[in-house]
């Protein structure tokens, strides 16, 4: 059978099989994926499943689209398919077509994460509170664990060290309602809401897909595990595929156990175990292995040890460089060595880094050796501010009943409308926000009148061709309200990249013109996009978060700034369940590689001011460093100290002395603040330094 050529004995058992619900357990690299396509495939070919009667959830969007593709190539399909896609994606698509069974308009507004945050920080504001005990991170992190629990004792837990917490999610329940407003939560409780409350719809939903496939299965939380539960019913027809080890959403509510929980929940489920990894090295899968078996789950004894017959490969480097630029720097010139000696291009290489902040030293040495590269995350594209801007004028246009995005523009550029007009706008409202503006207009005072005037005609013709010419209503809102000006005066420093992003935006809703897509589905996707969506299939070095690095593999691998407090992060020092989770992200992160691995950890990073820190190298290079090759630049740090040590007596030093810094080269003393001193060097503008790194 064509389906499962090529494939082992054990991935084509797992494509093959529906006696009951089947777990596929299995490490890193072992085609979990593949069998998920592979069966998706058989099941539209041998079976005569129609297409859109299955549904397949995979982790990001990034996944579902590869997923589309490799199904829609195999079978040589025109049509798109659409239950392919993430969890959000899924419940939105059931949620547009049942709303109002939950009271809610079929053309609710999604907020993404900073609308709930600013949604959270208006509240707080209102209520009068100390908004440094209730900051927005902080509280809609805690709102999030209360909705993904399904348990509302969670919201007394925290009340204890917050006790307006109840206030707070009241009001901010209230305000989504009053904005027909969902935030990413919402999104999966409100499904399992509509399913449990109307079993003649879940019915139907669930008499609409003959199959369902799981993928990353170790990173759903007990509300998505709820939704397939209902889908499922009491039939067979589901299949998912995971690894325990792989789990790094615990933040999120996923939690390693709850793939061991499947089998309870889905009697009679039939376990496969896969123990053969196609990805990596020997040399690779053999620290993978070292650095997983120092894990504590109980999943440890359930998932085999991989094997490989890609016997040996090549060295596994670690690397300690002096300071985090020469790591940078490191990184960069290894790079190009490779891609000269071995004929790699760019796109075979990914650095993979724990935390974001890491990248900023590694784009700066690419650029400098001009090295092409690709931030996957950070801020993602729709959620830069300038993009947010502009997208608000049409969000807005369409859905008026938008609080957030009448907030965010109503006064951008400032049109001297502040809270209090806001307040009195608000008092006229009665269907949304056009019309409250409409009908407070005349109490408004005369100059503010005017400029609303602007606006509301502003609106007028974003809702009018809004739909049909999207593009042009985004240049149109561009000129209206001379944003070039806003942001040049507003960013100085980078005004030229932000007005680019705009322009990039234009181009994104120019797709949407010819693709036929609505303005609405567009606005959707956008609150749905994460980190990996930005990956473009350029020539580029990636540079992400291990977190971002999930399901993907990339032939060279750099794992950067493996040091104490940075992987394993800080957070981790006293919470054992979050040095398990650092210990998963390193074995995520070292499996990503196919053929080459380096590690690399610098002696002294720049820390929060200006000072260089000394690091200790990450406690996760102790079980494995008799498999690697050590290479440190240790003779260089000797000799920094040997001069640290001739460094002149601290008393030597005043102001204006002229003085050396090993890393930032010569400067001169503006200030001395006990055994620091405030230094302006040439190349690098001021730093406060330890004077014992100082020498005249
Ligand atoms: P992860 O745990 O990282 O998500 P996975 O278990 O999903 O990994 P896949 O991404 O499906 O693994 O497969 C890893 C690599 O191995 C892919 O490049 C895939 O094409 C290849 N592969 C999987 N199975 C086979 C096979 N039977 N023959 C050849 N190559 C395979
Ligand atoms: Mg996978």
């Amino acid at each position: 059978m064509e389906v499962i050529e090529g494939l082992n004995e054990k991935q084509a058992e797992a494509v093959l099989y529906f006696g009951s619900p089947l777990l596929v357990l299995a490490g890193a690299g072992s085609g979990k994926t593949k069998v998920i396509t592979h069966k998706i495939i058989f099941l539209i070919k041998e079976l005569e499943i129609p297409l859109d009667r299955i549904l397949a959830i995979t982790f990001t969007n990034k996944a579902a689209s590869e997923m589309k593709e490799r199904v829609k190539n195999y079978l040589g399909l025109e049509e798109e398919p659409q239950w392919i896609s993430t969890f959000h994606s899924f419940c939105v698509k059931v949620l547009r077509s049942e709303a109002e069974s939950i009271g809610y308009s079929r053309d609710f507004i999604i907020y993404d994460e900073e609308d709930s945050k600013k949604a959270i920080k208006d509240v707080v504001k209102e209520l009068n509170l100390n908004s440094d005990l209730y900051k927005p991170e902080r509280v809609k992190h805690i709102f999030s664990n209360i909705k993904q629990s399904l348990d509302d004792t969670v919201l007394e837990f925290y009340s204890f060290t917050m006790p307006h917490l109840p206030e707070i999610y009241k009001k901010y329940e209230e305000h989504l309602a009053f904005s027909n407003a969902m935030d990413f939560d919402d999104l999966l409780i409100n499904v399992v809401k509509l399913f449990n409350q109307n079993p003649d719809i879940l019915k139907r939903w669930q008499n609409r897909f003959d199959y369902i496939l799981v993928d990353e299965y170790q990173d759903t939380n007990k509300v998505q595990h709820q939704i397939l539960k209902l889908l499922v019913g009491d039939r067979d027809c589901i299949t998912v595929v995971g690894d325990p080890q792989q789990c790094i959403y615990t933040w999120r509510g996923a939690n390693p156990e709850n793939i061991l929980e499947f089998e309870k929940d889905f009697p009679g489920t039939k376990i496969i175990k896969l123990e053969r990894n196609y990805r990596s090295t020997e040399k690779i899968l053999s620290i993978a292995n070292k650095v997983i078996s120092g894990s504590k789950g109980r999943w440890k004894e359930k998932i085999l040890k991989l094997w490989t017959d890609r016997k040996g490969g090549e060295d596994i480097y670690l690397i300690r460089l002096d300071t985090d630029k020469h790591e940078s720097g490191f990184i960069g010139k290894m790079i190009k060595k490779i891609i000269s000696d071995e004929g790699y291009s760019y796109r075979d290489f990914a650095v993979l880094i724990r935390m974001s902040y890491v990248s900023r030293n590694i784009e700066e040495a690419f650029i400098n050796l001009k090295i092409p590269y690709q931030i996957v995350g950070g801020v993602k594209f729709f959620e830069r501010a300038e993009v947010k801007d502009i997208l608000a004028y049409l969000r807005f246009a369409l859905l008026p009943k938008d609080t957030q995005a009448f907030k965010r523009i109503i006064n951008l550029p400032s049109r001297g409308i502040g809270d209090k007009t806001i307040e009195k706008i608000r008092s006229f409202y009665e269907r949304d926000w056009l019309q409250a503006l409409e009908d407070s207009y005349n109490h408004l005072s005369p100059k503010i009148r005017m400029r609303v005037q602007e606006f509301l005609e502003i609106i007028e013709t974003v809702r009018k061709y809004g739909n049909e010419k999207p593009s042009q209503m985004a240049k149109y809102v561009f000129d209206a309200i001379n944003y070039e000006e806003y942001l040049v005066s507003k960013y100085p420093k980078d005004y030229e990249d932000r007005i680019a992003n705009v322009n990039e935006l234009f181009n994104a809703l120019k797709e949407v013109e010819r693709s036929g897509k609505s303005l609405l589905e567009f606005l959707e996707e956008s609150s749905l996009s994460q980190a990996q969506d930005s990956i473009q299939e350029e020539n580029s070095v990636k540079i992400m978060t291990v977190h971002a690095s999930k399901g993907l593999e990339f032939p060279v691998v750099f794992i950067a700034g493996l040091e104490e407090g940075i992987f394993p992060s800080g957070r981790s020092f006293e919470d054992i369940e979050q040095m398990e989770e650092e210990r998963r992200l390193f074995y995520v992160a070292i499996t990503r590689a196919k053929e080459k691995l380096f590690l690399t950890y610098s002696k002294y990073r720049a820390g929060y001011g200006s000072h260089y820190n000394e690091t200790k190298p990450s406690r996760f290079l102790q079980d494995i460093k008799d498999d690697l090759k050590i290479i440190s630049t240790q003779r260089a740090v000797r000799k920094r100290s040997d001069k640290v040590n001739t460094t002149v007596s601290s008393d030597d030093l005043k102001v204006g002395q002229a003085v050396k810094h090993d890393i930032f080269g010569k400067g001169v003393i503006t200030k001395i603040d006990g055994n620091k001193a405030v230094v302006i060097f040439e190349k690098v503008g001021e730093k406060t330094i330890r004077k014992d790194f100082l020498k005249i």
